[in-house]
């Protein structure tokens, strides 16, 4: 029998994927609360040594979508024969968290499955049992930064192939995938999991005392609460504020908040002590047309804030082209 020192802080590993499925009629047709309508669960647990304890799979049988979209039927090779024999949602997801036991940290491969599993269960009125915001840890990003530069998005067969992990299984099924991302996961220390987690703000704070506030190793992370509107949220003085990630002294501005697209706003400061430092908004809409903004904080260097100044300018010469072009338009008339 093995000896567990400090079983109950462990909190078990439990790496999961999701397939899904959505509207086989397209956009159109598609219900606006449930766009992806999850169909099989398959998870991975894994003990403090990385080593697999035990594997979770359930179908579900789709109840908003009563057919296969194309592509999911390609992807997948789900028949609709095999997935009317699943059991209900609700069921298969409190199996699940059942099964994941009261302790426990999230992987998946992307950002995707842990919002998609959320908005899941507020469909069927069971987000109580599982409180946001959701930490969880991205493996796809964990490989980003641990094999490649940060910024890298790859496929999970890449990541298997790079690693030179057997494949054994087809990809694209929900315990098969959890099962590749388990094997990524062990090839990543830890140093370089622990501290790097995600935040999933799909239940975003409500209120202030809500509000998020997390230091990475190299940037820092802030939640707003909701606004009824962007123009309230970018006069509130805890949005907009933007203090050095090293010493958290106010930076003093250097280039004032801009919109770039619609959905990103930046700015450059100046700490006097660590140099430029870079903000960037990012603006949400809820699902109850409630806004609410994702703010990353980091040093940066000249050139990078020489980047941010050209896209200020380039938003500054769109606007003027468009005010001349407005006016020629008027003159025609
Ligand atoms: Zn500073």
């Amino acid at each position: 029998m093995g000896v567990w020192k400090d079983t109950e802080e462990f909190m078990n590993y439990i790496v999961f994927d999701l397939e899904w499925n959505q509207s086989p009629y397209g956009k159109k047709q598609s219900n606006k609360k449930l766009p992806f309508e999850i169909i099989e669960i398959g998870a991975v647990k894994m003990n403090e040594k990385k080593e697999i304890e035990d594997t979770f799979h359930r179908i579900i049988k789709p109840r908003v979508y009563k057919w296969i979209h194309e592509c999911i039927r390609e992807v997948t090779h789900f028949s609709y024969k095999e997935l009317s024999k699943g059991m209900p949602f609700e069921q298969a997801v409190q199996e699940f968290l059942e099964w994941c036991g009261p302790e426990f940290y999230f992987f998946s491969w992307g950002d995707q499955d842990v919002m998609e599993l959320q908005r899941n269960m507020k469909y069927y009125h069971l987000l109580d049992l599982l409180p946001g915001p959701v930490i969880y840890y991205d493996v796809q990003k964990l490989f980003g930064i641990r094999f490649e530069n940060r910024k890298s998005r790859r496929a999970l067969e890449y990541a298997v192939d790079m690693l030179m992990i057997p494949k054994r299984k087809h990809f694209h099924r929900a315990l098969e995938d959890a099962e590749y991302t388990a094997e990524v996961l062990r090839c990543i220390e830890s140093e370089n999991i622990l501290p790097n987690s995600s935040i999933d703000v799909y239940q975003n704070p409500k209120s202030r005392k809500d509000e998020i506030f997390i230091a990475y190793p190299t940037y820092d992370k802030y939640v707003s609460r909701e606004f009824e509107d962007r123009e309230h949220m970018m006069h509130d003085r805890e949005v907009t504020s933007t203090r050095c990630p090293v010493c958290g002294k106010n930076a003093r501005r250097k280039l004032r908040w801009f919109l770039h697209n619609s959905k990103n706003y930046y700015s450059v400061s100046v700490c006097q002590e660590h140099g430029l430092v870079k903000g960037k908004i990012r603006v949400k809409k809820t699902e109850e047309e409630q806004y609410f903004s994702v703010k990353t904080i980091k040093l940066i260097t000249e050139e990078e804030a020489l980047e941010i100044r050209e896209k200020r300018e380039a938003v500054r010469r769109k606007r003027q082209e468009k005010k001349k072009d407005e006016a020629k338009k008027r003159n025609a008339e």
